[in-house]
């Protein structure tokens, strides 16, 4: 990390040795196992809570931080433990954190049951998320920026203004489609790539060429075990995963958004980009949980 300059002009105002940004969400999640689900009015004893950090812009921060990349997450926690606890584990991943503000609200929680099947109920609580603004976007310096990569925990118009700046300063828009969200035509126009996963993608076209007719330069379908599909005007190129016993698949969408950025910014083509992030998501499959489960740049598979 380079030491902060004391001009408050801009938010990130010496950290020019970031290459990427992350607009997004950061959640804590607390994780109960539980018999099985209460019905209305029911109380249910549960296990020990599990707190884990979570959200899809912290998790896709620290994938690329982990892979030795130049991130900073511009989001929001809330005054309270758990933002310490995420701010910490950002940290940990080498992630920079000083674009990561302290709101008035609670942390963005996410209330989640696993019953014995394995299946998850979840509840989320956006709190300090909703807050972070166009403004936040504003405050940012774009120097030495080459990729923005969003997702959709955060308020849509956040998201569609950091593109729009990010395109207007020089850096490539990603857009993790998650959840899917109605988004304007000019900001999917912006995009290179969009990326979504392929029951997302099932939702929003019939094929994956018919993607790119929403409008975006490029398109990544994520594919499970089967890796990844480019899909440009040249044609659609599948990736592979390496083949793994998967452990627990948390966050491997974001795993897979974070790792291609990082290789987006080493200068790697979408191509070679998506391949690498098929096989960092593949790696982080292996283990459990989602941000500890993210491989550093010697542990990822083959
Ligand atoms: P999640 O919601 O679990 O975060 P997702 O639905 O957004 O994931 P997927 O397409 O399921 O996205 O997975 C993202 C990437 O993770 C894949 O492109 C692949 O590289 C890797 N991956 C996921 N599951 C497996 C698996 N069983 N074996 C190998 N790689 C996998």
């Amino acid at each position: 990390m380079s030491p902060r300059r004391t001009s408050p002009s801009s938010r990130n105002d010496g950290v020019a040795d970031v290459t990427v940004l992350v607009l997004g969400s950061a959640n804590a999640d607390l994780v109960v196992a539980v018999p099985r689900r209460p019905g209305g009015g029911e109380t249910v004893l549960g296990g020990d809570t599990v707190v884990m950090p979570g959200g899809k812009g912290a998790n896709t921060a620290a994938a690329a931080g982990r892979l030795g990349c130049a991130v900073a997450l511009v989001g929001a926690v809330g005054p309270d433990q758990y933002g310490d606890l995420l701010v910490r584990s950002l940290a940990e991943a080498g992630v920079r954190t000083d674009l990561v503000r302290t709101s008035d609200r609670p942390t963005g929680l996410a209330y989640i049951t696993v019953t014995p099947d394995g299946e998850n109920s979840i509840v989320v609580a956006p709190g300090a998320n909703s807050d972070v603004s166009e403004s936040d976007v504003d405050a940012l310096a774009w120097d030495g920026v080459t990729v923005l990569v969003c997702s959709l925990e955060v308020p849509l118009a956040t998201v569609v203004h950091g593109i729009s700046v990010a395109a207007s300063r020089g850096a490539r828009p990603v857009l993790n489609l998650s959840p899917v969200t109605e988004v304007p035509a000019a900001t999917l126009a912006l995009l290179d790539p969009l990326i979504v996963n392929e029951h997302e993608a099932r939702e929003l076209a019939d094929t994956f060429e018919g993607l790119l007719d929403l409008g975006p330069r490029s398109v990544v379908v994520t594919l499970g075990a089967r890796g990844a599909a480019v899909v440009t005007a040249s044609g659609v190129v599948e990736v592979p995963a390496p083949a793994v016993t998967p452990v627990d698949t948390t966050g491997a969408g974001d795993a897979f958004a974070g790792a291609l950025a990082a290789g987006l910014a080493a200068g790697q083509s979408l191509v070679e980009a998506a391949r690498y992030a098929a096989r960092v998501a593949a790696t982080s499959v292996t283990r459990p949980g989602a941000q500890p489960s993210y491989p550093g740049p010697d542990e990822v598979l083959e």
